[in-house]
């Protein structure tokens, strides 16, 4: 236990001096830092299909997928490790930030083999791009209630409707889309299919959402009599929901390695402060302390988090707990670092960050809703009424 409490990864394991050393040959400064911060233009693009590529061919690209499709099968504890060293040499994750942990997963586990076979390899290598056509207007929590609706006409369904927040959608090749089939169901989540829709086909636009970041990070998405055809389904006919909620139960290795690069920038605004003299002031001290604790308590409770997927349990609420504090903690950091740096934060990556941070109590899963899971299943609070 005591291992764990260091960190369950602190081992030198082969995997990780393997991997270090691959990211001293290969990560140049074309490539470091190359992290998705809003829009992502030509340049970001084109320099990350060649990294993307690197860690295909290194077979670091997704390595805890099966050997057959590209990954290394690794372990828990050792996805880890990749995830340690790959936030301290700053290095660029693959391209399909949601295509290879949450998609990817699901066509594996539903996907037939002709459809694992055309889209696995070029996901992986990030030769096509992917988004997640889930959110829509007014479906976001309450995922299952959505509406954007696929008609079977002979080989083809034709699809209509709308999603938003999609991430990606712009520069997306292909979108893993929800779609309702069928109405007549007890539970809203009955009657939704699982399209696996090539953004190109007549009949799909994409508009870019400029956020308050001044850039398009996400986008709408419109669907207008869009024919589909039959064999782009992934899984059954109106048996979506399962495909659904198996994609986005595949972030459990995510959750637990958040903490590496808000612990990485707790220490870069640690040292900044630092150079500029200003950590002889004990209210900076104290803010600062501050931060560094909530970082170090976050580790612990992803390390928690390993342990129980180390020791083979089923994932437990810490993932939820571990999302609420990781987003508390995203947000506060540039707070601290704008206050502890005064205007000269507000211009750099401070600023945007600051600016940015609104987003993360959202993004895959909102800080209430989050809050419910705790109460419920790990307080034993009452239930909150539902309409389903
Ligand atoms: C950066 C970012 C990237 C995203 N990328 C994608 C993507 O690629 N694909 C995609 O499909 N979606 C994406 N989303 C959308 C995201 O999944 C939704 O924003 C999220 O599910 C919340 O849905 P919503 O925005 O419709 O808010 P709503 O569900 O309408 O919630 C509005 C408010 O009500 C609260 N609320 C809702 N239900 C309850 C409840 N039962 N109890 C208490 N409070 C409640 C929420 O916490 C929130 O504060 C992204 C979002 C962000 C911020």
């Amino acid at each position: 236990m005591s291992t764990l409490l260091e960190g369950p990864t602190s081992t030198d394991s082969a995997y990780r001096l393997e991997l270090r050393d691959w990211l001293v040959a290969n990560l140049s400064d074309r490539y470091r830092g190359l992290l998705f911060r809003g829009e992502p233009d030509d340049d970001w693009l084109t320099r990350m299909r060649e990294w993307n590529v690197l860690l295909a061919e290194a077979g670091y690209a997704a390595p805890s997928w099966p050997v057959e499709h590209g990954g290394r099968a690794i372990g828990i504890l050792e996805q880890a490790a990749h995830a340690e060293e790959m936030a301290a040499a700053e290095a660029p994750g693959p391209i399909n930030a949601l295509g290879i942990p949450n998609i990817a997963p699901a066509i594996m586990t539903y996907g037939t083999p002709e459809q694992q076979e055309r889209f696995l390899r070029p996901l992986l290598r990030g030769e096509e791009i992917w988004c997640q056509g889930f959110s829509e207007p007014d479906a976001g929590s309450d995922l299952a209630s959505l509406q954007c609706r696929a008609e079977r006409d002979g080989d083809n369904y034709v699809v209509t409707g709308q999603k938003v927040w999609t991430t990606l959608g712009q520069v997306a090749d292909y979108c893993e889309l929800l779609v309702r089939t069928d109405s007549s169901g007890k539970r809203p989540s009955d009657g939704i299919t699982c399209l696996l829709v090539d953004v190109g086909l007549p009949g799909i636009e994409i508009r870019p959402l400029r956020t308050i970041t001044g850039s398009a990070e996400f986008n709408e998405m419109f669907f207008n009599e869009v024919r589909v055809p039959v064999e782009a389904r992934l899984g059954e006919e109106h048996a979506g929901w399962a495909v659904a909620m198996s994609t986005l139960s595949n972030e459990r290795g995510g959750v637990a390695t958040l903490h590496l690069r808000l612990r990485a920038r707790i220490r870069g605004l640690i040292d900044t402060a630092r150079e500029l003299g200003l950590t002889d002031d004990p209210v900076v001290r104290d803010r600062l302390a501050d931060l560094w604790a909530e970082g170090e308590r976050l580790r612990y409770l992803a390390d928690r988090s390993l342990a129980r997927a180390a020791a083979g349990l089923p994932p437990g609420p810490e993932s939820s707990v571990i999302k609420i504090a990781w987003s508390q903690l995203g947000a506060r950091i540039p707070e601290v670092a704008v206050d502890v740096l005064g205007m000269a934060g507000l211009e750099g990556p401070w600023g945007l960050d600051l600016l940015h941070g609104r987003s993360l109590p959202i993004a895959g899963g909102t800080t209430e809703v989050n809050r419910n899971i705790v109460g419920e299943r790990v307080l034993g609070l009452p239930r909150e009424p539902r309409l389903s």
